[in-house]
C-alpha cells in the first residue's frame, strides 16, 4: 500500500520494539482518522520544586540535559554504549517524537533515529509536511539496550526524568509517541498498544498520539494505514 508521502512500501526491519504491539492491527478506519478522538489517559508527575536539588530539574537548556546524560551511569546500559543519544531537534519544537532507545546506528552516531526506522520516521513526517529538522527526536532510554533488547523497568526508570525535563524546556504543542515502550513509560500504564490509539492522552497538559514504532511497521506494512491515521490526528492537533 502506498500512503501519501510514499513512505508505505513493503520492507523487513530489525526485530524489536513492537513486542507490545498487538498481534493483529485494528482494523483501519475507511475514512481515516476520527475527527475528535476521545480523552485517554492524563498523566501529570511532579516535576519542579519538588526536586529542587536535582541535576537534571536545574538544567536550563537542552544542551545542559545531554551533557548530563553524556555522564549518566545510573543504569547498566552505560556499561556497553558507545555514545549516548540523548535526542535532538530545534528547542521551541512544536512536535516531540519520542522512541523507545537507540540501535546500533544511533549508539554509533549519538544521533537517534539514524537507522532504517529513522529513515522511515523521517519519511512520515514529510507526509505531515513537517521537516524532520523541525521536530524534537528522542528516545524512553538513551543509551542502547544490548542486541536491541527492551529497555528493562530500571532502566526506563533511571532515564525518564531526562525525558521529563526535555519535555518541560521544549513545551511541544503535541507529543507522539511511538511504539509500546514509548506509550506505556510516558503515560504510567501498562495498556497495550493496541487500546491506547486513537485517543488523545495527555502528558502535563501536552496532547500525546499513540502509534506504531517505525522498526514494527518495516517487519509488518499492515500497520502503515492506522500509522497513517493516527499521524495525522497528531498533524491536526498541530494545526488546531
Ligand atoms: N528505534 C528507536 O526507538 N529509537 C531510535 O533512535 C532508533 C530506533
Amino acid at each position: 500500500m502506498i500512503l501519501p508521502g510514499g513512505w508505505a512500501d513493503g520492507q523487513m526491519g530489525r526485530p524489536r520494539s513492537d513486542a507490545t504491539a498487538p498481534e493483529s492491527a485494528p482494523a483501519a478506519q475507511p475514512s481515516g482518522p476520527s475527527a475528535h478522538p476521545p480523552a485517554g489517559i492524563s498523566f501529570d508527575p511532579p516535576s519542579g520544586d519538588l526536586f529542587a536539588n536535582d541535576p537534571i530539574q536545574r538544567t536550563a537548556s537542552l544542551e545542559d540535559i545531554a551533557t548530563l546524560i553524556a555522564a549518566c551511569r545510573k543504569c547498566k546500559l552505560c556499561d556497553g554504549r558507545t555514545n549516548t543519544v540523548p535526542g535532538e531537534g530545534p528547542p521551541n519544537a512544536r512536535l516531540v517524537v519520542i522512541g523507545e532507545g537507540p540501535g546500533r546506528t544511533e549508539d554509533e552516531t549519538g544521533r537517534p533515529f539514524v537507522g532504517r526506522a529513522g529513515e522511515l520516521l523521517t519519511k512520515i513526517l514529510e507526509a505531515i509536511k513537517l521537516p524532520r529538522e523541525q521536530v524534537f527526536i528522542c528516545n524512553i532510554v538513551k543509551c542502547r539496550p544490548p542486541e536491541n533488547r527492551l529497555p528493562q523497568y530500571d532502566e526506563i526508570a533511571a532515564c525518564l526524568p531526562f525525558l521529563y525535563r526535555q519535555i518541560e524546556l521544549v513545551k511541544p504543542k503535541v507529543i507522539l509517541a511511538m511504539g509500546g515502550t514509548a506509550a506505556q513509560s510516558l503515560l504510567n500504564t501498562k495498556q497495550s498498544l493496541g487500546a491506547l490509539r486513537n485517543q488523545v492522552h495527555r502528558f502535563r497538559g501536552i496532547p500525546v498520539i499513540i502509534t506504531y514504532h517505525p522498526a514494527a511497521l518495516l517487519r509488518n506494512p499492515n500497520w502503515k494505514r492506522p500509522t497513517w491515521d493516527d499521524v495525522r490526528i497528531a498533524a491536526r492537533l498541530l494545526d488546531s
